[in-house]
């Protein structure tokens, strides 16, 4: 089967093989056995690093638990993140994100496509603050689209919906605000950062600033750590 694909892990296995973790677009996150991978790289060439997007043709066997990789080439070469530390730090650290949340033979076209875009804006991100801001909006619509979205606009305890200029505290893994009578939350955020981060989680890029990166990945962590056992 020919697809696009992301890697997300590479572990060495024997003494020439890879096992890969990628992430799909056809089947979702599988993994694959590269054989002779690390001998010799007539057969993947380069293909075999992350950050690119990758065109692989794949071989299932009835009863393997492993997809074999039969083919690789580069699809959409991203070298640009491998230059800057900062991009590759926040690509790392969402495909790791997707590689422990992501249900496994699962098409996941939403988490695919964020990841793609992130990608392409840390490829040409030209500041460490650019990447933190890339990295915090994928982290919050990633969450919307494992069905782990923060709600940002009411209280997850009584439903008390906040309002426009209300600022409000937020607690990730109970799933968003907890209004000041529900007993409130740690991390407070200002009416504007509050309306930012629920255009984000529901699709919006763009428009974090620079300031709202830290608590919006945060609240990422926090999140993923209650749903997907991510610390
Ligand atoms: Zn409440």
């Amino acid at each position: 089967m020919a697809t696009e694909a992301l890697l997300l892990r590479r572990v060495e296995y024997g003494e020439s093989d890879l096992v890969l973790t990628l992430l799909t677009l056809r089947l979702g996150k599988v993994s694959a056995l590269a054989r002779g991978a690390r001998k010799s790289s007539k057969r993947f060439g380069s293909a075999l690093e992350p950050m690119h997007t990758l065109a692989v043709e794949l071989d299932e066997r009835p009863g393997a638990e492993l997809f074999t990789l039969l083919e690789a080439k580069l699809h959409v070469p991203r070298a640009a993140i491998l230059r800057s530390l900062p991009a590759m730090e926040a690509a790392g650290k969402a495909l790791g994100w997707v590689r422990r949340a992501a249900p496994p033979r699962t098409p996941e076209p939403g988490p695919y496509g964020l990841l793609i875009t992130l990608l392409d804006r840390l490829s040409a991100a030209a500041s460490a603050e650019a990447c933190g801001v890339a990295l915090a909006e994928a982290g919050l619509s990633l969450l919307t689209e494992l069905g782990w979205g923060i709600d940002f606009e009411r209280c997850v305890r009584c439903g008390r919906q906040a309002l426009p200029q209300q600022s409000g505290s937020v607690d990730a893994a109970r799933g968003g605000l907890i209004c000041r009578s529900c007993g409130g939350a740690r991390l407070r955020l200002s009416a504007d950062a509050r309306r930012r981060m629920a255009a984000v989680a529901a699709g919006a890029t763009e428009l974090l600033t620079p300031d709202d990166a830290p608590d919006a990945l945060r609240l990422v962590e926090a999140a993923l750590g209650a749903h997907a056992g991510i610390e």
